[in-house]
């Protein structure tokens, strides 16, 4: 059977902001409610060598009613909540949280100077779990598979699985709702990588270095610190710019998702489905009831 192939649908340039006590970064996803792919509600990257752009980190604030998951490409990051879980977080460390009913947590870099880099992604939770009990994923760098890939590519699995050759990678993130998928694929120049994609997902990818062309049959170019929406079908075709200046080739995140096909109502970082919900959010988080 013939593999129908997803295209670059739409292209949403990252554009530049601050977020929490004045931390620099990218926000592709979620810098308009249209610029949303549901599950998928944010993606912001953050990179820098300056600290001034850091050092002031996200002090304590809460959420409810989705999960967000923060990849530290680079840097030293210290998670810190209102029940007392602590989490550090390294070079290539994941933390996956389910805010589910509420959580009010602070993210501060733990260094003075040096690079910090990394991205943190918002995926929505159903209505039937938007409620559930806060809960954390600490994932290590360790326990996140990385594959060498024929012609010289790396993928880094961190949730769903990696098909190469006919031999399945699962990531340590599996068995959520919406199924997530999320890769982070490092090509050399004018290195390709072709994986299957499920119909029922929703997909995009984001390149942080260098750039790609998208497609095989008609492909289209997503530049560096761009999102790049994909199309229905079931593979997908990304190939790494080969132009004679770049020689360190293309990274990019993969990210795949069962779609919820609910209304999404956000308040800042309350995401329900109602106002109603979102008003019952800011009461309870204004009276201490947040979590409980
Ligand atoms: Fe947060």
């Amino acid at each position: 059977m013939n593999k129908s192939e997803r295209q670059l649908l739409q292209v949403i340039p990252s554009h530049e902001t601050s977020d929490g006590a004045g931390v620099k970064l990218r926000r592709s996803l979620g810098q308009s409610p249209q610029a949303r792919l549901d599950p998928f509600l944010m993606l912001d990257e953050f990179g820098t060598d300056n600290p001034q752009d850091y050092i002031a980190g996200f002090p304590a604030h809460p959420h409810r009613g989705f999960e967000t998951v923060t990849y530290m490409l680079d840097g030293h990051m210290l998670h810190e909540d209102h029940l007392g879980n602590r989490g550090d977080l390294k070079n290539g460390d994941v933390q996956w949280m389910t805010a589910g009913r509420g959580i009010i947590h602070s993210e501060m870099p733990q260094q003075l100077e040096g690079r910090m880099r990394g991205f943190q992604l918002w995926i929505n939770l159903p209505a039937a779990e938007k409620m559930k009990p806060a809960a954390y994923r600490d994932i290590p760098a360790a326990s996140i598979p990385v594959v060498q890939m024929p012609g010289g590519g790396v993928a880094k699995v961190i949730a769903g699985t990696l098909q190469i050759d006919g031999r399945g990678t699962p990531g340590p993130v599996q068995g959520l709702t919406t199924a997530p998928l999320y890769f982070d694929i490092g090509l050399p120049p004018g290195g390709v990588f072709i994986h299957d994609l499920p119909p029922s997902h929703n997909a995009l990818l984001y390149v942080y270095e260098g750039d790609v062309v998208v497609g095989g049959a008609a492909p289209r170019a997503l530049l560096r610190h761009s999102a790049g929406v994909l199309s229905a079908g079931d593979a997908v075709t990304v190939r790494a710019q080969d132009n004679s200046k770049a020689d360190a080739g293309a990274r990019f995140i993969l990210l795949a998702a069962r779609p919820l096909g609910e209304p999404v109502v956000q308040y800042g970082p309350f995401v329900m489905n109602t106002r109603e919900e979102i008003e019952r959010a800011v009461a309870d988080y204004q009276s201490g009831r947040l979590t409980a």
